[in-house]
């Protein structure tokens, strides 16, 4: 039996690669305000998060994104998680952004991908909705995106379905394993191996329970979801600060605010009013657009801003999969292979050993 701590989507998809490889699953949920995945946009889109330092990263992404394309076969996966087939346009407005979209072509070339670069006529061929004060924008193939929501929803059914066990409890803040035995609030479980899956709230699960510490903090981000009476948008759009997914339906994911408030979770009329000014900017049609839903989420974040997957040095049998900071639902479908090896194989593939919780020397 493996017992996972956390049913955000890192909890939730390493559960269903256990399953699927025959493993006993049993998945511990607390229902806490402000987890990623519930505010999460669902971008999967790697050239646009690469940044020039953090090679090991942007390889960790690209080798989810290619489990992600392999879901573009799978038509009912599509169907039942909103993963689309479209692309990504980042736009510039003015002369700086135009400077750093020439930038970011000439990156995205040094690691060996091809971009359009697109002036401003041919931006408003692709999308004629945008500001027509539009200079120029890049064109990102396959940059897509994926519904959270329904991606939760379909991998809670997929897991129920393959067997795994879901115990909903109240909150708690620790937990012993000692002796296969996994125990907290009074239950008891017996478990090979346990997952620290927790996003922003591993951190004091593991310093209340093992006396363990990772240089991590949460960083709030605000999204919302709009509603519109046409359609405006056929590929994601990326601006400055903001980026803009279209939903089936004339739905539009918007996000995401980023900020440093420790762990508040309240939406903040100066958060909604940042995300529709910066819009407007770009969407001059704003007013006709309705405010379906808002969402606050906490990105757990670790200070060199790379996810922890692997065991803990001092109890192998404890294994962290958190810190997944922007990507975690682009990060999801690798981190559940590198997690399901170890579970299974007892190793990590060599390119991946820099995740481990060992960089940290705890
Ligand atoms: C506004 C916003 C937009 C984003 N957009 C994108 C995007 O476009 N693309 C992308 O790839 N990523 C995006 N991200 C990042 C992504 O959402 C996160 O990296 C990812 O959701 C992290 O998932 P998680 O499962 O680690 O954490 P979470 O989703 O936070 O889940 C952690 C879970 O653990 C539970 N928990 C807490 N304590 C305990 C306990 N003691 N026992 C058991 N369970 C517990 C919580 O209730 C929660 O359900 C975005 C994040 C935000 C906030």
């Amino acid at each position: 039996m493996i017992v996972i701590f956390g049913s955000g989507i890192i909890g939730l998809f390493i559960a269903n690669n256990l399953l699927n490889e025959g493993l006993k699953v049993k998945i511990i949920d607390v229902k806490m305000s402000g987890s990623a995945t519930e505010a999460s946009v669902g971008m999967l889109a790697p050239l646009l998060e690469a940044k020039p330092y953090e090679n090991e990263l942007f390889n960790l992404m690209l080798n989810s994104k290619k489990i992600w394309d392999s879901y573009l076969e799978n038509d009912i996966l599509k169907r039942k998680t909103g993963l689309k087939e479209n692309s990504s346009l980042l736009v510039a407005m003015n002369e700086d952004e135009e400077a750093s979209i020439y930038k970011k072509k000439e990156f995205i070339k040094k690691i060996g991908f091809e971009t359009l670069l697109c002036n401003s006529s041919k931006t408003l061929e692709i999308e004629p909705n945008l500001n027509s004060n539009v200079r120029c924008s890049l064109f990102l193939k396959n940059n897509n995106q994926v519904e959270p929501k329904l991606l939760k929803n379909f991998l809670l059914s997929e897991i129920k379905k393959k067997g795994g066990e879901i115990l909903r409890c109240s909150e708690f803040k620790r937990v012993s394993f000692f002796n296969n035995n996994v125990s907290f609030l009074k239950k008891t479980i017996k478990a090979e191996k346990i997952i620290i899956a927790c996003g922003v709230w591993s951190n004091e699960l593991l310093k209340k329970s093992f006396n363990i510490e990772f240089p991590m903090r949460p960083i709030k981000g605000v999204s919302v979801l709009l509603n519109a009476k046409k359609k405006y948008f056929s590929n994601n759009i990326w601006f400055k600060n903001i980026y803009l997914a279209p939903r089936d339906g004339n739905k539009l994911a918007i996000g995401a605010t980023e900020d440093e408030k420790s762990f508040e979770t309240t939406v903040n009329v100066d958060e909604i009013f940042y995300l529709s000014k910066k819009l407007w900017e770009y969407l001059p049609e704003v007013e006709m657009l309705s405010l379906l839903n808002f969402f606050s989420g906490l990105r757990s974040t670790i200070i060199d801003g790379n996810p922890i997957i692997g065991s803990l040095k001092k109890n192998k049998n404890i294994i962290c999969a958190f810190g997944h900071y922007r990507n975690g639902i682009l990060l999801a479908p690798i981190t559940a292979q590198i997690v399901c090896k170890l579970v299974l194989e007892k190793k990590i593939n060599e390119k991946f050993l820099f995740f481990s919780p060992n960089r940290f020397n705890l």
